[in-house]
């Protein structure tokens, strides 16, 4: 079986402005990447379908999901951007991109669960852990993992799901939904103090948060992994593995000062397949945050795609 690759042109159309991070050429970096090393070979390409709204409100609350589609929907038929905070800008095509987001992690999970796929990648934007129950932030609107876990454990009647989040910035949007959700354990680790600047208390008792100071780097996120997220992982034994999948803590990405490389990703990536080996039939979903030098990103994902793929 091989490892789905999930995307959507879409998902290139969300456009924050010129200058922003978050940017389409994110997604070319990583296409490129691939074709020029021949892994896409090694991948199984498929096409995003949008989210429904009930897929969606597994996540989010039925408030935000209206409201939220209703700004959209407006910026949409303006066909002007409009701010939603200093750092998330809505465009005309970013109701469609959201969907196409949060609908490859549903289709992934459906996928990777029905045994039409190993395990899958989505290279969607925009990117979803900080998007709270009931908040748009951090250039996150619909929270891709939180979407997808929920759906594997009230569609398809898991009763464990693990959420890996290994982006420089903590994943206060996942936490917040999954907080006292018993059926999930959290492990994540982030740059602190950094935006937004929570994680260092966790709010439930789901989750090992694992604030590392700035400049750290792969032996030290290393021995963290191994004393923190490994027992509790083992202890839990996740019938699936989701990953918020953010490659900005690498050395050359400026948007947090940590000092992984290539290789920590590949090893983190190992980790986790030992893991979902043992307890998930090998399930895992990985969904891509952040991750903003566009080489770096690039060859990260490569190496992250490598080890799921056992290339
Ligand atoms: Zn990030």
């Amino acid at each position: 079986m091989s490892t789905a690759f999930y995307s959507h042109s879409d998902c290139r159309l969300h456009d924050m402005g010129p200058g922003h991070p978050e940017c389409p050429q994110r997604l070319d970096a990583i296409s490129d990447h691939l074709r020029s090393t021949g892994l896409d070979i090694a991948l199984d390409f498929r096409d995003a379908p949008e989210a429904t709204h009930e897929q969606l409100e597994r996540a989010h609350t039925t408030g935000y999901v209206n409201q939220i589609t209703d700004v959209l929907e407006q910026v949409r038929l303006a066909g002007q951007s409009k701010a939603l905070d200093p750092d998330t800008l809505a465009c005309p095509h970013t109701l469609q991109a959201a969907l196409r987001a949060a609908g490859a992690a549903v289709a992934a999970t459906d996928d990777v669960l029905s045994g039409r796929a190993r395990n899958a990648f989505c290279a969607v934007r925009p990117p979803g852990h900080h998007a709270t129950r009931d908040e748009a932030m951090g250039f996150c609107f619909f929270n891709n993992v939180a979407v997808a876990a929920r759906h594997a454990l009230d569609v398809h009647g898991l009763s464990r799901v693990a959420i890996v989040d290994f982006d420089v910035h903590h994943g206060n949007g996942t936490e917040d939904i999954i907080a006292g959700d018993e059926r999930v354990l959290m492990v994540s680790f982030f740059q602190h103090p950094l935006y937004p600047y929570s994680g260092a208390v966790p709010k439930g008792t789901n989750m090992v948060n694992v604030p590392l100071p700035p400049y750290t780097r792969g032996p030290a996120m290393r021995e963290a992994v191994e004393r923190q997220w490994l027992p509790a992982l083992e202890a839990f034994r996740p019938e699936m593995v989701f990953v918020s999948a953010g490659f900005d803590a690498h050395r050359e990405d400026d948007l947090g000062q940590m000092g992984l490389v290539e290789a920590d990703y590949a090893w983190i990536t190992e980790r986790l397949v030992d893991v979902a080996t043992r307890h998930a039939q090998g399930r895992i979903v990985s969904c891509l945050e952040g991750g903003y030098h566009l080489g770096a990103l690039a060859r990260s994902v490569a190496a992250h795609l490598r080890a799921l793929a056992d290339q």
